[in-house]
């Protein structure tokens, strides 16, 4: 299924979302605390991964089935499991759910927003949120190991270019990793990209889940206190997301369908898993079974049990 959820989402309330990028794992980056693991396929081109119509129906389907469950749905979110402006038809695709009357949101590293079109299909959505881990082109090549063609300079045009232009919200995310981006100098950069972007909010983030580099530690407490003084000197409103989701997940009336779609995108928490499902009136034997099967891994990450849908990425 490409619509999920909704998940409950420190940015967008009850977020449901939407994977544009099948099969797994397309991305122009390689971030080295990615979520859902290593990338399979680095690339940088534009491409179709389906066809249009059957994303919308897809999406459409989902969101009556919620309905019926009077179930809130606060944003349709493009959150795939890979970089979702790679998508050549992701601008005809909020077109099409448009109609739906939800707020639709893209979450997005801004890899190809030095593209004209891209920027054209993501002035279609409501929210465009940034990922901005590092503007000096070493601590870049470091944390998001990019696609050996990108160039940072245009990146960070083509977004100051859709800043200026974009009538929606446009929120930054910036992922603090011990060691790797978090000295003053590098944080102090980024701040004084963002006064020129102008984002309405910015948000400063460490990894909540597992990573698909093992041993990353997240950025310290003093180092995010740090942080959040140099952004707040410069810009109007920061804030952190360093805590957890919620258990929130949606329920749609197929479990596993739910777990694996959900789990393919966003690992979940093993009590974030228990209120699911309880939720649907099931027991943990549909976990073991699914670990059986092979289509769910579980992964330690801080002390806490997390599962995962098996993805190659992925160990
Ligand atoms: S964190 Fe996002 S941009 Fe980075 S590799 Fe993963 S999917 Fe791609």
């Amino acid at each position: 299924m490409r619509a999920f959820g909704p998940i409950p989402s420190r940015r967008l309330g009850h977020s449901l979302g939407i994977n544009n990028i099948i099969p797994p794992k397309a991305c122009t980056y390689c971030c080295i605390y990615c979520q859902i693991g290593k990338t399979v396929r680095l690339c940088n081109g534009r491409e179709a991964f389906y066809r249009i119509d059957d994303l919308a129906r897809e999406v459409k389907e989902k969101v009556n089935e919620l309905k019926k469950r009077q179930t809130r749905i606060d944003y349709l979110s493009f959150v795939p499991d890979g970089e979702p402006t790679l998508d050549i038809n992701l601008g005809g695709n909020i077109e099409l759910i448009r109609p739906l009357d939800i707020k639709i949101a893209v979450i997005t590293n801004g890899s190809l927003i030095s593209l004209r079109d891209v920027r054209e299909d993501l002035k279609k959505a409501d929210l465009v949120s940034i990922k901005i881990d590092a503007v000096s082109r070493e601590t870049w090549a470091r944390i998001n190991r990019p696609h050996n063609s990108l160039d940072l300079r245009a990146i960070l045009d083509g977004m100051l270019e859709f800043g200026s232009v974009f009538k929606g919200e446009m929120i930054t995310e910036t992922m603090l990793i011990k060691g790797v981006n978090d000295s003053h100098r590098e944080i102090k950069t980024i701040a004084e990209f963002l006064t020129l972007l102008k984002p309405i909010r910015s948000y400063i983030s460490i990894p909540t889940r597992p990573t698909a580099e093992k041993g990353l530690l997240p950025a310290s407490d003093q180092v995010l206190n740090m942080a959040y003084q140099v952004f707040k000197g410069n810009l109007p409103c920061v804030e952190y997301l360093i805590g957890y989701e919620g258990n929130e997940f949606g329920f749609s009336g197929n479990i596993e369908e739910d777990l694996i779609s959900i789990t393919s995108v966003h690992p979940m928490r093993e009590d974030a898993v228990r209120a699911y499902l309880k939720k649907a009136g099931a027991d943990w034997g549909v976990i073991t079974d699914l670990i059986k099967r092979g289509s769910l891994i579980e992964l330690k990450y801080q002390g806490k049990n997390f599962y995962m849908r098996r993805l190659p990425g992925r160990d």
